[in-house]
This record gives structure tokens, C-alpha cells and sequence, in this order.
């Protein structure tokens, strides 16, 4: 792996300042910077082969639609799909999970049936499945956490009925960075032979995702949490699901024939991809999976389970100071709040010392009524940061302390 030095040079905006003092950015659970690859790539669609794909007989089109045709080819393998069909380019995990939703509630619920999610949540994998269950009289059941932020399994296998349509978790919680036990839910939900959705937003940048092995039937994710480009994104499923599943948009280059009377649609994957997708941000996806592979995956791993631990260890040892998501197994993101002191206050007072932060309910509101807060600070770290910058942190909230004392 390159050292730490070589890594950060990658990512032209570490090397920023903010209010004339080093940036420390440790909010990369919202979105993660950019290695000069990615710009790059973005840089060179603009500069040399814009134009349209698919529809084209000229060369720049012919080429964008390669790209973007490589770039599916990417993703594949990436997450280790079986084939190219299952790739669905998105606007990003919002998009994947609402138009799964729409999909999936036409295609199959009936009034009476069940989706069941975890309390663990995002918005994104909470409100699409609320929309549907409305739209068709259909039942939201969630999967209740203990007090150190992890779902009950049992109560998980309690919740499975004959009515249970689709199980749809989060692979990692983004708000107390709880790694969910995805192999065994999917295990026992397809002993039912239930399906199961697995929200990727907060597990495919921190280790290795292979859908597969997983089993799981479908798998969503965001670009821009990965170092790629914002709005673009992956919805991916099993051939045999999105064979049956219909549309989730209309539009140009989604159809086969199209009359007045009736519609034929096109082959997956172009059957869900209406209008002009975000050709230039599936192509800088796959320069940000490039940039993943070659830095190697096991080693980010490791690394921000080096800072995790790290994190953890230096932040319980601040007095008044708690951290909530306390699971063996986490993604490197730290929940916390200091007593008495509004999570607000900590976040500004840190961002004028050139830490950025996270604060508030991380579109996890649940989550945050589970444990009574109104909010926490989170510090979501990635490969790209360092002991000294966990160790500017701790001496910040150390600032913070005083100031409120
Ligand atoms: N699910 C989880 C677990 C997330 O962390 C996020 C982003 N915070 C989302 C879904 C939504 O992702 P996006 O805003 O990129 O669509």
C-alpha cells in the first residue's frame, strides 16, 4: 500500500486550508473527497468524447457509450456480480432504493403483506418502503436494537411471517456505525425464501463487497461515498428478480417499440435506465473503483479499523464524553456527545479549529429516539486520515470542555 503521505497527495482538497489552519475531514459517512483520478476522468469526458450515449453513430458517442458500458463492466466486478444485466446505473442509493420500491410494490405487494427493515435505518431505507406500504395497503415491521446500537436477531426471526414480501437492511449503520450480520439475515430470510435488499450506502467503501457470496438480491450504493462523482449510483439485482420486476421510469432508451396504444421495453440493464443517464458520472465511478482496487481494499480495511480503534480508545478516555454504537463490529464511524454540551456547539466550535464533523440526527431519526437524543457528533474517518488528525480532535473536544465548564 502507499503510505499515508502518497495517499493523501491523491486528494487535492486535503492539502486545504480552512480559517488559515490544516483541514481535518472526518465527514466522509456524507461524502468522501475525490482522488485526482476521478477529477480527471470527469475532466477528460468534457475535454475530449462528450456526447449522448447509445443513441449516436458518430465516434464521440460511440465512445462515451463504451465508457459507460465499461464502467457497468466495472461495477460487476467490483461488487462480483454474475452478470452486466444486473447492474442498474441510479442517481445514487435514494434513487436505487425508491425505484426498487415502486418496482417491487407494483410487481408484488398485496394489502396485508409486510416489509420488514431495522431500526437502524436511513431515511432512504425507511420512507421509499413507508410510500409503497401506503400505496398498497401494505405493513412497515422493523427490527429493534439493544442499547449498544445492534439489531436482535431472534426478534428479527420473530418478525418473519408468511406475509414478510422483502427484508431490506443496511449492510452498516451510518448514524453509530453498526456492522449489521447480513450473511445470517439473508440466510434465514431466503430459508423462507424471502428476498433481501442490503443498503451498501455505508458498507462498499470499507471492505470487500461480493454479492454473491453474500446472496443477497438486491445491493444498493452511492458513487460519491466511494470517491466518485455525486449522482451516480448502483441499483443491482438478480437477473431473475429484475426480469420480472417492471420499470421504475419512462422514457427514451428504456422502450423497444413504443405506439400510442402500447409500450414493449427494452433488455436489462437498459430497461431501467430511462432518459440520459449520468454517463460522465458512471465513468468517474468506475476511476474511483480503479483507485479502490489499486490501493487495495483489504488494506483500507485495515487502516480505518487501525483508526477506529484508535479513535475509540482516545475518545472513551475523555471524561463526560459518550459514545453511542458501541457494537464489536463497526464501519470507522464514532458517535458521540459531550454531557450537558448541544452537539451543535461542539460541531461549530470544532469546525473553526478546521475539523469537520457531522452533527444532528444523520437522517436516522429513529435511531436517535431509540437512545432519547436529539443528536449526536459523528466523526466518520476513512483510509485517507490520521492518528494526528484523531489526536487534533481529542484536543479539541478537550477545548470544547473547557470552554463550557
Ligand atoms: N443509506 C445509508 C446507510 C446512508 O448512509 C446514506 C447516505 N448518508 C443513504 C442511504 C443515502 O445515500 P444518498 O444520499 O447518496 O442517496
Amino acid at each position: 500500500m502507499k503510505n499515508i503521505n502518497e495517499i493523501r497527495a491523491d486528494f487535492p482538497i486535503l492539502q486545504r486550508e480552512v480559517y488559515n489552519k490544516k483541514l481535518v475531514y472526518f465527514d466522509n459517512g456524507a461524502t468522501t473527497q475525490k482522488p485526482q483520478c476521478v477529477i480527471d476522468a470527469l475532466t477528460s469526458v468534457y475535454t475530449t468524447y462528450n456526447a449522448n450515449i447509445h443513441r449516436g453513430v458518430h465516434l464521440l458517442s460511440d465512445l462515451s457509450s463504451e465508457a459507460y458500458e465499461n464502467s457497468r463492466e466495472k461495477v460487476r466486478y467490483f461488487i462480483n456480480a454474475e452478470k452486466k444485466e444486473e447492474i442498474i446505473f441510479t442517481s445514487g442509493t435514494t434513487g436505487s432504493i425508491n425505484g426498487l420500491a415502486f418496482s417491487f410494490g407494483e410487481r408484488y405487494i398485496k394489502p396485508g403483506d409486510e416489509i420488514l427493515i431495522s431500526h437502524l435505518e436511513h431515511h432512504a431505507n425507511i420512507v421509499p418502503w413507508q410510500l409503497m406500504c401506503q400505496r398498497k395497503g401494505a405493513v412497515l415491521k422493523v427490527i429493534p436494537i439493544n442499547d449498544k446500537g445492534e439489531i436482535i436477531f431472534e426478534e428479527f426471526t420473530k418478525l418473519l411471517s408468511s406475509r414478510t414480501k422483502l427484508v431490506s437492511v443496511a449492510q452498516a449503520s451510518n448514524a453509530l456505525g453498526t456492522i449489521l450480520p447480513v450473511e445470517e439475515i439473508i440466510k434465514t430470510a431466503h430459508s423462507r425464501s424471502i428476498p433481501v435488499m442490503i443498503d451498501g450506502a455505508q458498507g462498499i467503501q470499507h471492505g470487500i463487497v461480493d454479492v454473491q457470496k453474500m446472496d443477497c438480491d438486491f445491493y444498493v450504493f452511492s458513487g460519491h461515498k466511494i470517491y466518485g462523482p455525486t449522482g451516480i449510483g448502483v441499483l443491482y439485482g438478480k437477473e431473475k428478480w429484475l426480469t420480472e420486476l417492471p420499470p421504475f421510469q419512462g422514457g427514451g432508451d428504456m422502450v423497444d417499440k413504443v405506439t400510442f396504444e402500447k409500450t414493449t421495453f427494452n433488455q436489462l440493464p437498459f430497461k431501467f435506465e430511462a432518459g440520459t443517464m449520468n454517463f460522465t458520472g458512471a465513468i468517474g465511478l468506475a476511476a474511483a473503483i480503479d483507485y479502490v482496487l489499486e490501493t487495495g481494499r483489504e488494506d483500507i480495511a485495515l487502516r480505518e479499523k487501525e483508526l477506529l480503534d484508535y479513535a475509540t480508545q482516545r475518545l472513551s478516555e475523555i471524561e463526560g464524553l459518550r459514545i453511542y454504537g458501541t457494537s464489536e463490529k463497526k464501519i470507522s464511524t464514532v458517535s458521540f456527545l459531550l454531557k450537558d454540551i448541544h452537539q451543535y456547539d461542539t460541531g461549530m466550535i470544532l469546525d473553526k479549529m478546521g475539523i469537520a464533523v457531522r452533527t444532528g440526527t444523520h437522517c436516522a431519526q429513529p435511531v436517535m429516539d431509540r437512545f432519547g437524543i436529539d443528536g449526536t457528533v459523528r466523526a466518520s474517518l476513512c483510509f485517507y486520515n490520521t492518528i494526528e488528525e484523531i489526536d487534533a480532535l481529542i484536543t479539541g473536544i478537550e477545548k470544547v470542555k473547557t470552554m463550557f465548564s
